[in-house]
């Protein structure tokens, strides 16, 4: 038996891969555990145990082999995790944040009593209450899934009365809530990390460009103002103290042209708005999560470059993933490719991105767009 310390990470995506290469250097051993079989984090961890995100068995069964327990999907069962911690397992963040999050209608409610500002919304569950949430939010307005929504999966902007149905459909049988359609000028997101001693330190504020809800070019620094670069962080610092539990936490933000902020949603966890930070920060973000969970110094959050800009290499097709172009694409100058081993490749699906770094953001954002046209999946 290894005499390093272990990490269990719920979930093995590219969230948990990009956890697992920091974890090392710090010479930790990593497990993983997800259901599919040679998962992208489980390619590079030193174990993955194939199971279920609710399988309590298995879960048990990764707590007692590692010393620190995290999750990178808010699939992970916030109830397991709580019993776990119980006992003496290190969890973090909480099972209590977790429950809180993981159910988006929860998570409005507690930042709301929180006075943190929202845009508003309301519980739906059947037509009717949606065809009341349009009366009152006016159209067109959101209909979201409350639970297991990512990627804009759970998510329909229901045009007008008449097509209620279809965006119900569209989101069949799941718990739903309704919210106003925010005219946002621009979206912002802040990653923030604290540390075990109860530290927040965050990293610059982004700018991030969704199409079809999906995130597809993250640009850091935001190019906005100084004064609305500190409101976001302040907000994201705040935010930060309402949970418990360390590591890091994504917080999504909506600016309005009057310079409002409305907080979107938050993720207990690494985010695809930080994955700048691999290539731009000190310290990456997916560092500062294993050294927030092991008790380790945060390392510093700044950026080490003047700009930098990410763009998405999302599946373009069904079928099985043929990376290709990648080489040629790190051959311009500031740009890095992170590609990340998944079998399949579905229409939309997040395969890997791209970041360029650069003296101004013109020349980041041309360089990231030059690579990403490379790449073909
Ligand atoms: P979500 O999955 O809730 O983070 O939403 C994904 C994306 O959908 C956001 O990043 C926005 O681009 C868009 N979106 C979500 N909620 C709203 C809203 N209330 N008003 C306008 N756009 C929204």
């Amino acid at each position: 038996m290894s005499s390093k310390k272990k990490i269990g990470i719920i979930g093995g995506g590219q969230l948990g891969r990009m956890m697992v290469e920091p974890a090392h250097s710090l010479g930790f051993e990593v497990y993983i555990l997800d259901p599919t079989p040679n998962s992208p984090a489980g390619q590079v961890a030193d174990k993955q145990i194939v199971a279920d995100f609710k399988d309590a068995e298995k879960i048990v069964e990764l707590a007692s082999d590692v010393d620190y327990l995290t999750f990178e999907i808010e699939l992970a069962d916030a109830e397991i995790l709580d019993a776990l911690a119980k006992t003496g397992a290190e969890v973090n963040p909480t099972g209590k944040t977790l429950s809180i999050i993981k159910d988006k209608l929860k998570q409005k409610n507690f930042l709301q009593e929180n006075d943190v500002p929202v845009a508003d919304f309301v519980e739906v569950t059947n037509v009717e209450e949606a065809k009341d949430a349009g009366e009152k939010f006016g159209y067109p307005f959101l209909l979201k899934a409350r639970f297991d929504s990512y990627d804009g999966k759970g998510n329909a902007l229901v045009q007008d009365s008449t097509d209620i149905i279809r965006a119900m459909q569209k989101l069949n049988g799941q718990n739903l809530y309704a919210e106003r359609f925010v005219p946002f000028e621009r979206e912002l997101a802040v990653t923030a990390v604290r540390s075990t001693e109860g530290d927040v330190y965050t990293y610059t504020t982004v700018e991030t460009i969704h199409k079809h809800h999906i995130c597809h070019t993250v640009i850091a620094p935001a190019q906005i103002s100084e004064k609305i670069n500190k409101k976001a962080l302040s907000l994201a610092t705040s935010i930060l103290n309402l949970f418990d539990g360390s590591g890091v936490f994504a917080i999504e933000m909506f600016l309005t042209k009057n310079g409002d902020i409305l907080v979107n949603e938050i993720a207990p966890r690494v985010h695809n708005n930080g994955h700048h930070s691999l290539a731009s920060c000190a310290t990456s973000q997916f560092e500062n999560h294993i050294r927030a969970i092991t008790d380790l110094p945060i390392g510093s959050t700044d950026m080490h470059v003047q700009q930098a800009v990410m763009i998405n290499i999302l599946g373009e097709r069904n079928g099985t993933a043929n990376p290709q172009g990648t080489e040629k694409a790190k051959e311009i100058p500031g740009v890095s490719v992170h590609i990340y081993g998944k079998h399949d490749v579905k229409v939309e699906r997040k395969m890997g991105h791209v970041t360029a770094t650069a003296p101004t953001h013109k020349e980041a954002l041309e360089n990231a767009q030059k690579a990403r046209a490379l790449i073909t999946v």
